[in-house]
């Protein structure tokens, strides 16, 4: 896909905008502290409705605003015309594509489809599993499959099983959620692992073609299964699992007052083979080893939404190799071109940088927040 055009509206302190992007991409160099990164957050809020960074859709209002604005032009395979806005004052967000509002956000995800690189990546890998279930669902939820329809009724259902935990409601007040649980649940944790599965071997090799070296595997686990137990096939089997898992544990659910299964407990590891032992990367692996396996897992990411939407994915890399080595950064690049890339849109605080990832592309300036092509 292809961003054309974007207009800016009091989003942080990008003030008011109307950029014109090129097809292949551009280059956007700033000091510190200018609003390279806030620039990418806008454009990654038209493609997942939030803040990559976290940030509440308040904190995005420019300080003397209450209302922010975006709306891009997107080209490709399937063009279309997002735009998004936040009300401070009144908690109010609205999402349209091609002039009409959106009833439900979950019909609007995903129709840039950008990935981010970004020097916070690392914690993906050493922040906590919460983490990594988050990086799962935003990728399954761009793409499809009705995941976050699941993914919200799951926690609905979760919260208020907890809540009825909590309350010391009798057992039947209790099990009234299993259902919805179960079969929420299941395929939640059905499509993770399936995503697992089918990409593992892609990651890998990504993994070998940046470090030059050993690899790192990514694996799905849930405690439905335990152990070397081999992980059930289809969803019917991982509800059936689920279902009896929850039994089991009602006892100590009950005392602790909140579940203690479901796909909100499961994890997605990074793991580095040694002797014959699998280990975490988030404990055992280097520094190195740690960012490669952040970048492979963003490199993994783009795969997806190519395969899932026969598309380029538009890259926009913040500042993004800041900590490579040249050698790692330059493979990075290498690989991200034979693999086939769309626009990229990079942020570098100096030209040096910008010229050992985007040596072709297009230089814009900015200052507190004022682009200049
Ligand atoms: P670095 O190179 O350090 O990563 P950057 O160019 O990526 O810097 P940004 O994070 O994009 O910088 O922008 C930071 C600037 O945006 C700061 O000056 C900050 O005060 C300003 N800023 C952040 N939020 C808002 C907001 N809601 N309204 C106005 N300005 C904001
Ligand atoms: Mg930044």
């Amino acid at each position: 896909m292809v961003l054309r055009e974007l207009e800016l509206r009091h989003f942080r302190n990008l003030g008011v905008q109307e950029l014109h992007f090129p097809p292949e991409g551009v280059a956007v160099i700033g000091e510190n502290a200018q609003g390279k990164t806030n620039l990418l957050e806008a454009i990654y809020y038209l493609e997942s409705f939030r803040s990559f960074r976290g940030a509440g859709d308040g904190e995005l209002c420019a300080f003397s605003r209450d209302v922010f604005h975006l709306k891009g032009w997107v080209d490709g395979n399937s063009p279309a015309t997002v735009s998004a806005g936040f009300d401070r004052k009144r908690k109010r967000k609205k999402v349209s594509v091609d002039g009409s509002e959106a009833l439900r956000i979950s019909g609007a995800l995903g129709r840039l489809g950008a990935v981010v690189f970004s020097p916070s990546d690392v914690e993906l890998v050493t922040a906590g599993p919460h983490v990594r279930r988050r990086f799962l669902d935003i990728v399954l939820s761009l793409n499809g499959n009705g995941y976050v329809e699941s993914l919200s009724r799951y926690r609905k259902a979760l919260a208020q099983r907890n809540a009825a935990l909590r309350a010391n409601a009798p057992t039947p007040a209790v099990r009234a959620w299993d259902e919805g649980l179960v079969v929420h649940g299941a395929r939640v944790t059905h499509l993770r692992h399936a995503w697992t599965t089918t990409w593992s071997d892609t990651f890998e090799t990504y993994c070998t073609a940046i470090s030059g070296c050993d690899s790192v595997g990514l694996a799905y686990r849930s405690d439905l299964w335990r152990g070397s137990e081999v992980f059930g096939a289809d969803e019917e089997e991982v509800g059936e699992r689920f279902a009896a898992r929850l039994h089991e544990s009602r006892e100590t659910d009950l005392r602790r007052g909140v579940t203690t299964v479901g796909p909100h407990r499961d994890e997605l590891l990074f793991t580095i083979a040694s002797r014959g032992r699998a280990l975490a990367v988030r404990r055992y692996g280097s520094g190195g080893q740690r960012r490669t396996a952040a970048l492979a897992l963003r490199l993994t990411e783009a795969a997806t939404i190519r395969r899932r939407r026969r598309t380029d994915p538009i890259l926009l890399l913040d500042d993004a190799f800041a900590e490579l080595d040249e050698g790692r950064s330059l493979r990075v690049m290498s690989l991200l071109r034979e693999e086939g890339t769309g626009q990229v849109i990079l942020t570098a605080p100096k030209e040096s940088d910008a010229r050992l990832r985007g040596p072709f592309l297009e230089r814009w300036r900015i200052r507190e927040g004022v682009i200049e092509a």
